[in-house]
């Protein structure tokens, strides 16, 4: 590190649980985040900010109206304008110390296991089981960590899947997902339901947090919870997620 960014990630040296190892640690780390929207947003802006020192961000998706009220990387002059393009511009200008690497496409079964071969970790922060199905399997495969939330209104949830571990794995939550292009059963996809921007940040932030607590190996891991926000009553509590001991997804990476 040299001076500036001594002075740029003070803060963080000063908690004894970062200090300048821990520094130095985050400015060679590799996140990949699947979701440049509500979630994405302020999960991106913190990496960013924290000296995270490579992301890399996939969306498809263009910079629309409705998205403003919740997704934060995007201004209003960004209107039609593909989300990582905005996203790396923003961030860039936050933290011009880290590498951002756009991908402006559709996460796919297909191209999911090269570009996780390049992160340390994969943050689904789309609101889309299927998406979710694709990174728990080539995560598993690769034996990285996934961690994801769901938001809805004014409650959320945050999870970290280590099933390499021999914590829960995705599908040990949800086994009966399609695994390709069919509509998921459960049709709760964030941009269909109401949600308020504060509320995805809350979660985007606090899933932060898990990330950079999985990068530097620090505090409890979420790794076999789930941590259950709902805002609008002040209720946060952690439920015990066991692994399923006839889950046919982390059972077969057991056996790779
Ligand atoms: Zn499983």
């Amino acid at each position: 590190m040299n001076g500036l960014e001594r002075q740029r990630y003070n803060r963080n040296i000063l908690l004894p649980e970062i200090g300048t190892a821990g520094q130095e640690t985050l400015l060679a780390s590799r996140v990949l985040v699947v979701g440049a929207g509500g979630l994405g947003s302020p999960l991106l802006l913190y990496l960013a900010a924290a000296g995270v020192g490579h992301l890399g961000i996939i969306d498809d998706d263009l910079v629309s109206l409705s998205n403003l009220q919740r997704q934060i990387l995007h201004a209003t002059e960004d209107l039609d304008r593909p989300k990582v393009t905005s996203a790396l511009e923003t961030l860039s200008s936050l933290n011009p110390g880290i590498h951002v690497t756009p991908y402006n496409e559709r996460l796919t079964e297909q191209n999911v296991h090269p570009l996780a071969h390049q992160y340390d970790l994969v943050v689904v922060a789309c609101d889309n089981f299927e998406t979710r199905t694709i990174v728990n399997a080539a995560c598993m495969h690769q034996k990285k960590p996934m961690l994801t939330a769901a938001v809805s209104g004014f409650s959320g949830q945050i999870y970290t899947f280590k099933p390499y571990l021999g914590s829960a794995c995705y599908r040990c939550i949800y086994p009966n997902l399609p695994t390709s292009n069919l509509v998921p059963p459960l049709a709760s996809n964030a941009f269909e339901d109401g949600i308020l921007g504060s509320v995805a940040g809350v979660l985007g932030s606090w899933l932060s947090t898990e990330v950079v607590k999985e990068l530097l190996n620090i505090g409890e891991s979420l790794a076999g919870q789930i941590l259950i926000l709902d805002v609008l009553r002040n209720n946060f509590r952690k439920l015990h997620i066991p692994r399923d001991p006839v889950c046919s997804f982390c059972r077969k990476s057991q056996t790779d």
